[in-house]
């Protein structure tokens, strides 16, 4: 894997801001899309920056009606387990959600870039 500077999490979220899902991936092929210098899941240090697909569908979700302030105007909303077209997992927040009924585990989300924090999919 060749050695590059690792984009910060301000390039990151301005990458994500012009619409590109930018995220971390490390030689053991485990996927972030917040910035690690090791990864947490297999210790490595040879961590790349990769382009994520930004189609994919919900693993598991939770539903968030208290959060922080940055998140305060979008409660509820679901915090997410999203499988990425190409099998990575990352995770990511989906708005208005406030109940099981406004969201499935399957079902395909698209992401959108936004001011917010994180990483946001909507529904497709
Ligand atoms: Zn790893």
């Amino acid at each position: 894997m060749p050695e590059q500077e690792l984009a910060t999490i301000a390039e990151v979220e301005d990458k994500r801001k012009d619409g590109q899902l930018v995220g971390f991936r490390c030689a053991n092929d485990h996927t972030f899309v917040s910035p690690v210098r090791a990864c947490p899941k297999c210790g490595t240090r040879e961590i790349e920056n990769v382009e994520l697909p930004e189609q994919g569908t919900v693993v598991t979700f939770t539903i968030q009606n208290v959060a922080s302030e940055e998140f305060m105007n979008e409660t509820p909303f679901a915090w997410a387990i999203i499988e990425l077209a190409d099998g990575s997992r990352v995770t990511g927040w989906v708005p208005f959600v406030g109940s099981e009924d406004d969201l499935s585990i399957g079902d395909e989300v698209a992401f959108e870039p936004t001011y917010k924090p994180g990483v946001m999919f909507e529904k497709v």
